[in-house]
């Protein structure tokens, strides 16, 4: 599998989109693996994961063609993970000559903002309603999606993607795994880990994770056989109010085995 990182940033994106505090101050004195848009992921050209506000700058960051997607796959509902009015976007007359539809699958907040601003387009998008620990079939991806400790208001999906005899975990948003994650995590294999590192140092792994939550679930993960040492674990998904460069979270997270994720990054398992 081949997994793109479009962007690697919290809701308010890093340096933060209005924001004059020191870290983005120095964000965007850095520049490069110091800028992060929000986020979101391609993998094997084939799955896009969320559609950020960040889309239209992600299409010309990374020449995508995103006309070619046919299934986007969504977390949850918060605007830094879906941006609804962009979709509109790839039906006529704002987008000519794609004949097939975009499947998009989420949960009952996803659909309901889709049916929202689609009414006039309906042929271009297929809805599809998902639920927790059932696995579905997208294009040449088994694809289960599993509870995240995020927004009480919904239900947030993190997933467990396989293709072929690899697999891996699209780890946020989330903070630490409810119950029913960790029994269905029990026994099996990934490749690859992409972990919600949003709080960074602070003392919190409710909603989203910080660098200690991400540490603990990469020891329980190698404890229980999950992960190995040909696996890959990624943090991602940081908030400016973790006040550190990409290269203090090196600093912190690469004597552990973890890699921390930057906008562009490509991994292959
Ligand atoms: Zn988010
Ligand atoms: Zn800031
Ligand atoms: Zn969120």
């Amino acid at each position: 599998m081949k997994i793109q990182l479009l962007g690697t940033a919290a809701a308010e994106g890093y340096p933060a989109i209005f924001c004059k505090c020191e870290a983005c101050i120095r964000a965007r004195q850095l520049g490069g693996k110091d800028i992060r848009t929000r986020t979101s992921a391609i993998i094997d050209d084939e799955l896009k994961i969320d559609f950020p506000p960040d889309s239209f700058h992600h299409v010309l960051t990374y020449n995508l063609d995103l006309g070619r997607i046919q299934h986007l796959l969504c977390t949850h509902s918060h605007h830094d993970h879906f941006y609804p009015e962009d979709l509109t976007m790839r039906a006529p007359v704002f987008a000519h000559d794609i004949d097939y539809p975009l499947y998009i699958y989420g949960n009952d907040v996803v659909i309901y903002k889709c049916n929202q601003v689609i009414q006039f387009s309906k042929e271009a998008f297929k809805l599809r309603r998902i639920a927790p620990f059932i696995t579905y079939t997208i294009g040449s991806f088994q694809v289960t999606p599993l509870l995240a400790d995020h927004d009480k208001n919904e239900t947030c999906f993190i997933f467990y993607i396989e293709k072929g005899n690899k697999s891996m975990l699209y780890g946020h948003d989330t903070g630490w795994f409810p119950p029913q994650t960790w029994s269905w995590l029990e026994y099996k294999k990934l490749d690859f880990v992409l972990l919600d590192c949003t709080h960074g140092l602070i003392p919190e792994k409710r909603n989203h994770l910080n660098i200690e939550g991400v540490k603990e679930i990469k020891a329980i993960f190698n404890a229980k056989g999950i992960i190995d040492e040909t696996s890959k674990v990624v943090a991602t998904h940081f908030s400016h109010n973790t006040k550190l460069s990409h290269a203090e979270l090196k600093s912190l997270l690469n004597p552990f085995g973890i890699e921390v994720a930057y906008d562009g990054m490509v991994v292959n398992v």
